[in-house]
């Protein structure tokens, strides 16, 4: 990243929201759960699934995250009854974590259930190391009840190995990522080539163990080692996915699609886009460009 696309990176949260929406919103698929639909059922036609999720984080009233619950159940009749191939993704925080942990507890316990009517499956997503512990005792729990729910795993943590090897390996769905939130580096590797790394070695460790993996990374190295582990276990494509987030290397994904892999697309809507787009923006190589374009009102 260029030493302007860091500075513009470093004040995004000073650029005006209606300017970050501009230059976010293809990462996001709008604001309600129609246009999420519409962007999933597109998904699909290009062979490709989806995950959806209802935008949201850090909710401390109850009303919010009992809102959140029902869209998601809204969510899962939808998706079943327009035969959409889609599962759904959740944040704790958006579910009521920051609220008490039993209650946030009961609402996924509601959402997994809804899932289970309709066949279907949830993802928790990992946020960031003030939830991971509580995010695995929720998951841990619910998964011996339910029975489809997977997890998140972060590589840049430094407990990702050992989360590999403590996890209850049976039916065991993990998506594994980089991880996006700034953590300290007591908890977190730093190096770029440190965090590819432990993903390469959490990856070999999660397919040795038996588990479903989601592969979701956009960073070519990572994909191309992920490509070749596949080929030399002949792992069937029944045992893992790639997955990618809505508005990145649409290139790579085709790439991938046309190579015969199963991959699934992160669709996030709402209306709370705001700190999502932000975190996607401060990945994104080229922010200054873009930043710089939709100010001067050229997209
Ligand atoms: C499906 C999915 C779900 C995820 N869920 C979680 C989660 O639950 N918890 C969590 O902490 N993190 C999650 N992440 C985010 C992840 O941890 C990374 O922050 C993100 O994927 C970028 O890392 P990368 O592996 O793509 O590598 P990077 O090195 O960041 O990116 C590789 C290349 O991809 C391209 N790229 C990456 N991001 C962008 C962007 N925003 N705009 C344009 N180009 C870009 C660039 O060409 C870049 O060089 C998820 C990611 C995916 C794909």
């Amino acid at each position: 990243m260029s030493v302007f696309s860091r500075l513009v990176v470093t004040t995004l949260p000073l650029v005006p929201k209606f300017l970050v929406g501009r230059v976010a919103r293809r990462y996001v698929a709008g604001e309600t759960l129609e246009d999420a639909l519409a962007t999933v059922a597109a998904l699909n036609r290009e062979g490709v699934m989806a995950t959806v999720d209802i935008l949201g984080e850090e909710v401390t009233e109850r009303d919010k995250a009992e809102w959140a619950v029902g869209e998601y159940v809204r969510l899962f009749d939808a998706i079943r009854e327009r035969r959409l191939d889609a599962n759904v993704s959740i944040k704790l925080t958006l579910l009521g974590l920051k609220v008490d942990e039993g209650f946030c507890r009961d609402n996924v316990d509601r959402v997994a259930q809804a899932a289970k009517r309709g066949g279907n499956f949830v993802r928790i997503d990992m946020e960031d190391r003030s939830t991971t512990d509580a995010t695995l005792r929720i998951y841990r729990e619910l998964q011996a009840r339910h029975g489809n729910l997977g997890v998140v795993f972060q590589a840049y943590m430094r407990r990702a190995l050992q989360d590999v090897a403590e996890l209850p390996a049976t039916g065991a769905n993990v998506r594994l990522c980089k991880g996006i939130y700034i953590e300290p580096r007591e908890v977190a590797w730093k190096g770029h080539d440190t965090v590819r790394a432990n993903f390469v070695a959490a990856l070999e460790a999660l397919v040795a163990r038996g588990v479903y993996v989601g592969v979701a990374t956009h960073d070519e190295y990572l994909v191309c080692r992920a490509v070749a582990l596949v080929d030399r276990l002949g792992l069937e494509r029944q045992r893992y996915e790639f997955q990618m987030l809505l508005g990145v290397d649409t290139e790579l994904r085709r790439i991938l699609v046309a190579a015969g892999h199963r991959l699934r697309v992160y669709v996030p809507y709402g209306r709370d886009w705001y700190p999502y787009s932000l975190r996607r923006l401060r990945e994104n190589p080229e922010v200054a460009r873009h930043v710089l374009r939709a100010t001067l009102g050229r997209r």
